[in-house]
């Protein structure tokens, strides 16, 4: 019989689709590049956007919600925003059907339906937000605006892959207002440590956090932030982005706002994201050869328990323990569910839980329980003990927090181990072939050389770490002088 997950070694790519597929987080779809997501992975992301929510508005965000349609000549007003993401615009142009006189059965599009403006379907909100900012700003006195949308939005992506890069996927935006350059930058950042704080401290995932080189800049910024995680294979992902869009937005809708010295002055951007990709990103980062490996902090169940026994008597003593086990689990606000559904075998649920990450199993044996012992599975190491019923609750609760610090110190350990330096071309091609990973080197900082690296290796510059020391060198590419080393990775 074929093992039903692929292993890492044998196709890292089908690995991960097969986690995601059979972990049941998503499936594909009808539409090309489009993934329905499941119950059990829409669970998970509810946990990491409840997470993330409580974190912008602990610094000081509000929720609101803008139309997914973007009239063109909103769109290209700034242009090279529009510019950017034009070859990626899925675009409305009528807006009825109707029965195809020449095909029974069919509908066909309305020629008379044509829209006197065509509609772009958001593939970012910039554009509609700041024309509707232009009528909330007058004054100092309307700033700063800190407002975060939770919504979806589309990319004509040519080459998907199910949660990393989807044609429609779902995110927040934050799109803030400020009166200043100055708090629009503080704001910026602010909200990349936001990001490196959610990813590392919920998703057990250790981040670098930097500055985009200009040619990987977000389109109408004048500042990309960015953390960039490390995936099992030794490839980057982008993990979250923050841009600081200086005036270029208020300036391409005019907003205005007069400042305290009653003089009017362009209003200061800065806007942020993270999506559905950070899924992706867990699976890949965490998850091993027998299935995902959840953090527990997001999991959307915690503990399993299941039962072994022979006939109704043991059943009975099994499930009381089990109703007791479970209230205390709850009490503690742990996630727990009691699997005694008889028409699976335990060694069946095991595989099941494991493969779908369950972070801690409980298994009920009516031996066990003679001598007021169950056992204890963790799914990140697959270690099992024997531990006492008394104090069992706290004691699982415990080991929920230690497999998540385990979790991020294996990831950590991991990353650490993949950032190496490199001297020459030679050097930074043999450690990609070879080691994969970031590569820390020195570069002459123009988009020509960076250019000239991609296409030989595929490699790009992931970012300029904010915590960067400025070190003399000369690039390894074109042998001019280069001031700092950057990182290069290939990259999801
Ligand atoms: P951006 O607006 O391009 O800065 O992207 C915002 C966030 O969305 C970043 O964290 C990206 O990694 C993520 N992202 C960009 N494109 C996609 C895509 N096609 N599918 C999923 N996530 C994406």
């Amino acid at each position: 019989m074929s093992k039903e997950i692929t292993s890492r070694a044998q196709d890292y790519s089908q690995w991960y689709n097969d986690l995601v597929i059979k972990g049941e987080l998503a499936d594909y779809s009808a539409v090309r590049g489009c993934m329905v997501i499941k119950p059990y992975g829409f669970a998970l992301w509810e946990n990491m956007r409840d997470a993330l929510d409580k974190m912008f508005k602990d610094t000081g965000h509000v929720n609101a919600y803008f139309p997914l349609f973007v009239p063109k000549s909103l769109f290209e007003a700034e242009e090279k925003n529009a510019e950017g993401f034009a070859k990626e615009c899925a675009v409305v142009t009528h807006y009825r059907l109707k029965t195809d006189p020449n095909n029974k059965g069919k509908l066909m599009v309305d020629p008379e339906a044509k829209l006197e403006e065509e509609l772009v379907v958001r593939p970012t909100s910039e554009a509609i937000i700041w024309n509707t900012y232009k009528t909330w700003i007058q004054s100092y006195r309307d700033l700063p605006i800190l407002v975060n949308q939770w919504a979806n939005v589309v990319r004509w992506e040519m080459r998907t892959r199910l949660f990393l890069r989807t044609a429609e996927f779902l995110w927040q935006e934050g799109h803030t207002a400020h009166a200043t350059k100055e708090e629009a930058i503080e704001e910026t950042v602010k909200m990349l440590h936001v990001y490196a704080d959610f990813v590392e401290n919920w998703m057990a995932l250790p981040v670098i956090k930097g500055v985009k080189s200009e040619s990987e800049r977000f389109a109408g910024a004048v500042d990309t932030y960015c953390i960039e995680a490390l995936m099992q294979d030794g490839k980057a992902l982008q993990a979250g982005t923050s841009h600081f869009l200086g005036q270029n937005f208020a300036k391409a809708f005019d907003v205005k706002f007069s400042n305290k010295e009653n003089q009017l002055d362009y209003v200061w951007a800065t806007s942020w994201g993270v999506s559905t990709r950070l899924i992706g990103a867990l699976v890949m980062a965490h998850s091993d050869d027998e299935g995902l490996i959840l953090p527990p902090k997001i999991a959307p169940l915690q503990v399993v328990i299941v039962p072994i026994y022979k006939g109704d008597e043991q059943k009975k003593i099994v499930d009381e323990k089990a109703d007791e086990i479970l209230a205390n689990l709850k009490s503690l606000g742990v996630r727990v569910k009691y699997d005694d559904n008889d028409n699976t075998r335990p060694g069946w649920k095991f595989a099941e839980y494991e493969k779908k990450g369950v972070p801690v199993r409980i298994t009920l044996g009516a031996r066990d329980l003679e001598n007021s012992h169950v056992e204890i599975a963790r799914r990140d190491t697959r270690e099992k003990e024997l531990i006492h019923t008394d104090g069992l609750a706290q004691y699982v609760d415990g080991l929920l927090r230690t497999i998540q610090r385990n979790m991020y110190d294996k990831a950590k350990q991991y990353q650490q181990e993949h950032i190496t330096e490199a001297n020459s071309k030679e050097e930074l091609i043999e450690l990609l072939d070879n080691k994969g990973g970031f590569i820390s080197a020195h570069w002459d900082g123009t988009p020509e050389t960076e250019e000239a690296i991609k296409d030989a290796t595929k490699a790009t510059i992931r970012c300029i770490p904010l915590d960067n020391k400025q070190e003399a060198g000369v690039c390894v590419w074109s042998g001019k002088p280069s001031a700092q080393r950057v990182l290069f990775a290939r990259a999801y």
